[in-house]
């Protein structure tokens, strides 16, 4: 299948993606699949398993060996499933933030989680978000979005989100761990998150939520569908 009419997004960590991608594919009536929960899924694994997440050849077989599964909840956001089980909540916790980067950069893994999300593309126009949709598994896609804000906002959005959840984590730390992820999706070997030569652009340092998916609607051709005008 071509994924012409899906949607790609990428972008690096909090720049608010997920939530995005999930109100662009609420108004467009497509189905929202979150790639990073997807090898999040795995992280929470290795984790599990004792695995040394920097070491190939255990994830991999690891990779191999578990069974991932996504479902649409009815609000249209994803529920990750790991061998049977929703880990849709587990998998947002700061131990598996500070492994998915490493999990995440193995070739092998890769390859077999592609497969897995292009299938998932196959089946339905789909709104994906992550590091490597338009570059690599939507590359055929005709809508292409790297959606960015600073190192600094984006961080701010993730201790946000960890205080609102009760966390005690300091900004400071938050900070170091976005910039770290950063650090490693942009430069590992295979795949790494680089903006599509094809990909518009959105800083939304500035911007709300709906501000960006109004945006995106409108490069889409489908300002009918915006929740403002302008
Ligand atoms: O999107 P999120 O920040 O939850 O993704 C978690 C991690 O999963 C990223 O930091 C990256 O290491 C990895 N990832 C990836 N390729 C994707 C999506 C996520 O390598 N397509």
């Amino acid at each position: 299948m071509s994924h012409e009419r899906s949607v790609a997004i990428d972008g690096p960590a909090g720049s608010g993606k997920s939530t995005v991608a999930r109100g662009l594919a609420r108004a467009l009536g497509y189905r929202y699949v979150s790639t990073g929960d997807i090898y999040r899924a795995l992280a929470l694994a290795v984790l599990r398993n004792c695995i040394d997440p920097h070491n190939e050849k255990d994830v991999s077989s690891l990779a191999r060996k578990v069974t991932i599964e996504v479902e649409e909840s009815d609000d249209g956001s994803q529920i990750t499933v790991l061998d049977g089980e929703d880990v849709s909540d587990l998998i947002k916790q700061p131990e598996v933030d500070a492994v998915v980067s490493p999990v995440s950069a193995h070739a092998e893994v890769r390859a077999w989680l592609v497969d897995l999300q292009r299938r998932l593309a196959d089946e339905r126009d789909v709104v994906m978000d992550g590091r490597d949709i338009g570059t690599v598994v939507l590359a055929r896609s005709k809508h292409k979005f790297f959606l960015t804000a600073s190192a600094e906002e984006r961080a701010r959005r993730r201790w946000k989100e960890y205080v609102a959840k009760g966390r005690n984590v300091d900004f400071d730390t938050v900070l170091k761990e976005v910039q770290a992820r950063d650090t490693i999706d942009s430069g590992r070997a295979v795949a790494p998150l680089m903006v599509a030569p094809d990909a518009v652009v959105v800083d939304c340092t500035h911007m709300t939520v709906q501000e960006v998916i109004d945006e995106m609607l409108r490069k889409l051709g489908r300002a009918d569908l915006c929740s403002t005008m302008s």
